[in-house]
Parts: C-alpha cells; sequence; structure tokens
C-alpha cells in the first residue's frame, strides 16, 4: 500500500520531462511544499474528512504553484489547491468551504471517468496531465517563477493536454449539487458557516459574468449555474450555524499563511501595498521579511523575522524562514541552529527536516554528516517520493565515503526526478555493492524494474 501510495505521488515529478520536452514548454515549479501552509490546510480539512467519514490519512492535499482560483480532486484522494486560492481567501471558512465541495466529490465517488482512467493503469499520464508541464515539486522560494497559467496566460498554456486535463475533470451537475449538498451536511455538522463557501461561490458567478468560462479553470471543472448558487443560498440559510466565525487563532494562522504566500508569490510592489511599512502587525511584517530575503536583502529580512520570533518563540515556522533565508544566503552554519528549533518545534514536518538535512551537508562540516544522514533519512522514508532530499542524502553518504548507499539515494533522487537512465545506472552500481537481500539492494532492485509511466 505504501509503495502504490509512493508511486501515484511520484506521478507528477516523473512525467514532467517528457511533458516539457513534447510540449516545449519552460518547466517551473508545478507542485509546492509548505509545512506551514500543509499544516494549516490539514487541520482545515480534519474535522470536514472526520464529518464525511473519510480516513484523513487517505487524503493528500496538494498545493500548486497557480494564482488562479482553482482546487480539485485527482485519484480520489488528492485534492490540489491553488496558491490563488489561498490568496483570495479571506478566512478560514471560506477555504473549508471549498474543501467540504471537494470532499462531497470524494465521498460521492464522483469523476467515473478518471476512475476508470485509473484502472486501466493509466494514472500516471493522467496525473502528469492534470499537473501540466514541467511538474516539478519544490520549496518557496526566492527565485522561484510563479505561475498563472489559468488566466491570463491561459491561451497559450492551452494545448491539448490542457483540454484533455478539463474535460478528465468537469463535472457532471448534478455531481456538483451533490457536492454542495455534502459540503453544507460537513459544515453544519462541525459547527461551521457555510458563508464562505457560498462566499467562494458567488464570487465565481460574479467574475463569470465578465470572463469567458474558457479561461476559469474553475468554472469549467466544476459548472456553476444560476440555479446553483440559489440552492445553495437556500441550504445555507437552514444551518443553525451561519453567523459562525473561525476561531481567532486559526484566523491568525491563516493570516499569516496569506501574508506568506504574498510575499513569496506577488509582485513586490502588490506586496507593499498590501503589507505597507507602516502596518506593523505580524503578517505585514511576515510578508516584508519574505519579500526582503527575495530580494536579497538579508539583513532587513533578519531583523523582521527576529521580531516575530521574539514574539512568538514556539512559531516553528519563523524559525524555519529565518533558517531558510540564511541557507540560500550561502550561511548554512547559521541555519542550523534556527532550523533545528523548527524541527524540535514541529517534528512531523519532513520540508522543515529537509531543510535541516541540506543546511547540514552545505556547512561541508564533516562532524555534521551523521546528523544530516539521520535527518534526510527520516525526511525521505516519510515521503519517498521526493527528489531533492535524496540529492542532499547522496551527497552526505559520499563524503562520509559510503559509495553504495551514495548511488542507492542518487538513484533514487534520480528517478523521482523522472530520468530512469541515470537512475537505472546509479541503481546498477549500488546492486553490485551492496549485499543481496539487503534492504538497500531490494530498493536498488525496484529501481531496475522502474519504468517510466507510458502515454494515455
Ligand atoms: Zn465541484
Amino acid at each position: 500500500m505504501r509503495r502504490a501510495i509512493a508511486a501515484a505521488a511520484a506521478i507528477a515529478l516523473t512525467l514532467a520531462p517528457a511533458l516539457a520536452h513534447a510540449q516545449d514548454t519552460p518547466a517551473k515549479t508545478v507542485l509546492l511544499r509548505d509545512a506551514e501552509t500543509e499544516q494549516l490546510l490539514r487541520d482545515y480539512a480534519a474535522p470536514i474528512f472526520r464529518a464525511a467519514g473519510i480516513d484523513a490519512r487517505a487524503i493528500e492535499i496538494i498545493l500548486i504553484n497557480d494564482l488562479s482560483f482553482n482546487a480539485f480532486v485527482a485519484n480520489g484522494r488528492k485534492i490540489f489547491l491553488n496558491l490563488g486560492a489561498l490568496m483570495e481567501a479571506e478566512t478560514p471558512n471560506e477555504i473549508v468551504g471549498v474543501i467540504a465541495h471537494e470532499t462531497g466529490h470524494i465521498a460521492g465517488g464522483h469523476l467515473a471517468r478518471l476512475r476508470d482512467q485509473i484502472a486501466n493503469a493509466k494514472i500516471l499520464s493522467v496525473a502528469g496531465m492534470l499537473l501540466g508541464a514541467g511538474a516539478v515539486a519544490g520549496a518557496m522560494r526566492s527565485g522561484d517563477k510563479v505561475g498563472n497559467t489559468g488566466t491570463g496566460a491561459a491561451g497559450a498554456m492551452m494545448g491539448g493536454q490542457e483540454l484533455i486535463r478539463r474535460s478528465l475533470l468537469s463535472y457532471q451537475r448534478s455531481e456538483e449539487q451533490a457536492a454542495d449538498q455534502a459540503a453544507v451536511r460537513y459544515l453544519r455538522a462541525t459547527g461551521q458557516s457555510p458563508k464562505g463557501l457560498l462566499a467562494t461561490f458567488r464570487r465565481f458567478a460574479e467574475s463569470g459574468m465578465f470572463r469567458s468560462k474558457a479561461i476559469d479553470p474553475y468554472l469549467v471543472s466544476h459548472p456553476l449555474p444560476d440555479e446553483r448558487i440559489a440552492q445553495l443560498e437556500s441550504l445555507a440559510k437552514q444551518s443553525p450555524h451561519l453567523e459562525a466565525k473561525d476561531p481567532p487563532a486559526l484566523q491568525a494562522r491563516h493570516d499569516l499563511v496569506r501574508a506568506k504566500i504574498y510575499g513569496f508569490a506577488a509582485r513586490p510592489d502588490t506586496v507593499l501595498r498590501r503589507y505597507p511599512g507602516h502596518n506593523a502587525s505580524a503578517p505585514a511584517r511576515y510578508a516584508r521579511a519574505v519579500l526582503a530575503y527575495r530580494s536579497a536583502r538579508l539583513a532587513e529580512a533578519l531583523s523582521l523575522i527576529d521580531g516575530l520570533i521574539k514574539e512568538q518563540p514556539g512559531n516553528p515556522y519563523f524559525q524555519e524562514m529565518k533558517g531558510q533565508a540564511l541557507l540560500e544566503s550561502g550561511r548554512a552554519r547559521e541555519a542550523i541552529g534556527p532550523l533545528r528549533r523548527a524541527v524540535a518545534a514541529s517534528p512531523g514536518a519532513v520540508p522543515i527536516r529537509a531543510m535541516l538535512g541540506h543546511a547540514l551537508v552545505a556547512t561541508g562540516d564533516p562532524k555534521l554528516l551523521d546528523e544530516a544522514i539521520r535527518e534526510l533519512s527520516n525526511a525521505t522514508q516519510r515521503e519517498p517520493e521526493t527528489a531533492e532530499p535524496f540529492q542532499h542524502l547522496a551527497t552526505a553518504y559520499g563524503r562520509k565515503g559510503n559509495i553504495a548507499m551514495a548511488e542507492l539515494a542518487s538513484a533514487q533522487a534520480f528517478m523521482n526526478a523522472g530520468d530512469f537512465k541515470m537512475a537505472h545506472t546509479q541503481a546498477s552500481r549500488a546492486m553490485a555493492k551492496l549485499p543481496p537481500g539487503s534492504p538497500g539492494h531490494v530498493k536498488a532492485e525496484d529501481i531496475m524494474n522502474a519504468r517510466p509511466p507510458g502515454k494515455i
């Protein structure tokens, strides 16, 4: 089961080079990893999944580096959410509403066509298409290109793959109604207001009057006729929790995540208009800290982050941001302290652990290699589909003189990045050195047997 999940999760990466080549589209980071945002979304989703009778551990919420508003379900257990959705949502309740609606699709077993494709063992290429060309997973970083494939650039991106993706993802009208009804039910059962859900769909209805349906991905995959809004309104009005508000602590986390995403993804002038220098709130300083670090103004970034850390010493994400800013500015040794504190405060956050491992390797200090291997092994065991932590693990093993394990980690990095040829080369070298029957040997053998996903 675990391996099946790992294989499915790897699809995003594995198909990327072929697609990028075929469409001649420049690669960009499509899937984002961010521990803070992921934890917030898990916390939004957990009560909804419980109300829907779905095992939260079976569902993954994946962030897409796209500024248009979109969310969709693939594979019956992955909810994809665009950065743009989080940027537009004023309250947790609006995102919870979207998650409730998507959960309604999952619980209802919708998207039968997609399931058929999966049953035909073509899941790899299907998911590759869902994610578009050049899908590469990575952390939010200062140099990242942020995409906007759903709106302005839609014309250029509207290749054959995009059309197939949309037809695969478009729901039947009856499925939309069922998902809405289920969403309202889950919100009611969890004592949450349906207002956010309604606000989101109203926003779409209004924008739909001005924008062509063809360029709004959310409208294409979730058709929104007027009567649907009217039905949703009457359902919402019956809720005893219509006036319920999000808990202040959750709203505060939402505001911080939004500020961070703006800081990373929005144009600098947009960030400063939204979070101007005279705004002394924590989210505003967070957004400006991210903008400063992204603009290579490290001293300013550190001063803002240190202020935030002083106010919230237990917040792992402020420590992580400090560590990330230092690491990416070439100050790996100084990054270790904040990253160790971030891991201690949030031991389950795999992206932070991977960053700590990276920083430990990047110091070049042999005394830190054992800790690096420990952290990176932990991270890659929990998330075996990632590529970059395996690269750092390979470096750490190589410096320790453990060439077989370095080759194995390197093989995994190549496979997860979609380069099967190099993966096979490295795996065969590792196999020649590792004792037959050992876990490493078995893993190398698996990689030797792995093949790139076929075309649909
Ligand atoms: Zn829908």
